[in-house]
């Protein structure tokens, strides 16, 4: 945090005014390596999906983009289930850290309904938790002298019941209130007629907007819409400094396809992403594929699997960075049931063939593959990972991002400021910026030691240096510097553009 601070990458949000919880900023070096983090996925999913490979059918993957807003219809996220999702009074255990909605539990209590110094045993119906807390009640107060009745109307204190799946009293914690959408107004008025939300997520603009895309381009299922912005949930505990934001930016895609093909394709999204994290410098023990339990699943998802990174604050545990779920139909069938309009996909190359050659076309809605990841997690996650201490250097602390991420590509330094090589250095610096600003900026630096220099941009995660000595004034050749190795080589000066193209894989 630090260095990250120290360094421009991020910073508290409205420091000066003592900071806001949940809000981060991103300074000059942060707000481009999220940047560059942000096309890689743009490149890699939407521009040449999947590096250009075919798909379980065969044939090569396609995706489009959209943007969508933040502020949608109120009714989105009543079909999406957040509204009644993340309305709800909750009740957490203590113990087993289940959370339980609170107008879904029920006690047992006895037939006074005052347990005294006796505990009480909350449960939920049609759960095994009922029998099991029924027959330690009639333990405690005798069988067939117990009753139960709503939590809700049970007085307090609270430190007597006994939580469904747990043992001691007291495990249960009073209902709180978990709406993670912030509420806002649209209009003049502000009544609450006018009520809005803050998307908590990006994924529901894509189905929203499915019809239109369908209807407006080309696509056919199988295909992927990607949508990429801001998303906001008020957390209860916003923490681990960007890891849990209030604000922060998702890139997701819905694969559409046919349900047939569905799981096939899970499995496909579900190993790309993984191998993507990796391709962009997360390799090694700190990234695992965590596949859920069956029991995790939701009722319609036939897989969901997370691509998890082992951050120092979840060390030796890991932290979600992307989920890839198997939706099925479930979020297509939702809007078409609360907004009324038809949203099935008419598949002509498939269903039944008529005499006269042409096909009926089969009528269904898609099944979707989603891989949701967070960018401000990854971010962290970049960073965590090249994040290194090397002792032997005078500046220990060195950032190894990988050249495709790195914030700046590469430096040019003359040696000392003089003897023509600062000219020297300015003509190099122009040449490599007009070639590689698209890629990320080239930094030009004559200040300080060389030394103090190259600790600099060890520092920014910058993976080339180029150095203009004495040499290059008489052999016309470069030192370059790398930054893992702290190694140098020479190259000629007519060769530094080529050099670095390759080293950044263009
Ligand atoms: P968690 O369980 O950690 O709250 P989630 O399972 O609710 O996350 P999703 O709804 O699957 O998250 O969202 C997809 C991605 O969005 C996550 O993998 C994560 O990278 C990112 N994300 C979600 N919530 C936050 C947050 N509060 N701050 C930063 N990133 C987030």
């Amino acid at each position: 945090m630090a260095l990250c601070k120290r360094r421009g990458f991020i910073y508290q949000a409205s420091e000066i005014y003592g900071g806001i919880n949940g809000f981060w900023d991103y300074g000059p070096l942060g707000s481009q390596l999220k940047k560059n983090l942000r096309e890689a996925w743009w490149q890699d999913m939407i521009l040449r999906p999947c590096w250009g490979r075919s798909g379980p059918n065969g044939a090569p993957v396609r995706c489009v983009p959209v943007e969508t807003r933040i502020v949608q219809h109120p009714k989105v996220w009543e079909a999406s289930g957040h509204i009644a999702g993340f309305n709800d009074p909750m009740v957490d255990c203590r113990e087993t850290k289940g959370r339980y909605r609170y107008d879904h539990v029920m006690v047992y209590v006895p037939e006074s309904g005052d347990p005294g110094d006796k505990p009480v045993f909350a449960y939920v119906g049609d759960q095994p938790s009922e029998a099991r807390q029924k027959k330690k009640a009639e333990k405690t107060f005798g069988a067939g002298a117990i009753k139960s009745v709503p939590l809700a109307s049970f007085p307090q204190p609270w430190g007597r019941i006994i939580a469904p799946d747990a043992e001691k009293p007291g495990s249960l914690t009073e209902p709180r209130q978990f709406n993670l959408m912030f509420k806002t107004y649209i209009g003049a008025l502000a009544t609450e007629d006018d009520v809005a939300y803050l998307r908590p997520e990006t994924a529901q603009g894509i189905f929203v907007q499915f019809k239109n895309v369908v209807d407006t381009t080309r696509v056919k299922v199988p295909f992927g819409i990607g949508n990429v912005g801001t998303s906001f949930r008020n957390e209860v505990t916003p923490r681990n400094f960007t890891f849990r934001s209030r604000e922060f930016e998702q890139a997701e895609l819905e694969f559409f396809c046919h349900p047939d093909e569905s799981v096939a394709w899970y499995k496909f999204w579900r190993d790309f992403r993984m191998e993507w994290w990796k391709s962009i410098g997360l390799a090694g023990d700190n990234l695992i594929l965590r596949e859920h339990e069956k029991d995790e699943l939701s009722h319609y998802s036939q897989g969901t699997s997370d691509v998890e990174y082992r951050f120092p604050f979840t060390a030796p545990g890991f932290g979600e960075l992307e989920g890839i779920a198997h939706r099925g139909n479930y979020d297509l069938t939702q809007h078409q049931k609360v907004s009324g309009a038809k949203l099935e996909y008419n598949d002509t190359e498939r269903g039944e063939l008529l005499p006269n050659g042409q096909r009926r076309g089969e009528r269904y809605l898609p099944h979707c593959i989603e891989p949701a990841a967070g960018l401000d997690r990854g971010v962290l996650a970049l960073i965590c990972e090249a994040y290194t201490k090397d002792e032997s250097r005078p500046s220990p602390e060195l950032l190894k991002l990988h050249p495709r991420l790195a914030p700046i590509k590469a430096a040019v330094f003359p040696l000392v400021a003089k003897d023509g090589m600062p000219e020297v250095a300015e003509t190099l610096h122009t040449e490599l910026t007009e070639r590689f600003w698209r890629q990320g900026a080239i930094e030009m630096d004559e200040k300080q030691s060389i030394g103090k220099r190259y600790a600099r941009m060890d520092e920014a995660g910058t993976p080339f240096c180029f150095t203009i000595d004495g040499d290059t004034l008489t052999g016309q050749t470069v030192t370059v510097r790398d930054r893992d190795s702290g190694q140098q080589q020479r190259v000629g000066l007519d060769k530094v553009g080529d050099f670095l193209a390759a080293k950044l894989g263009l």
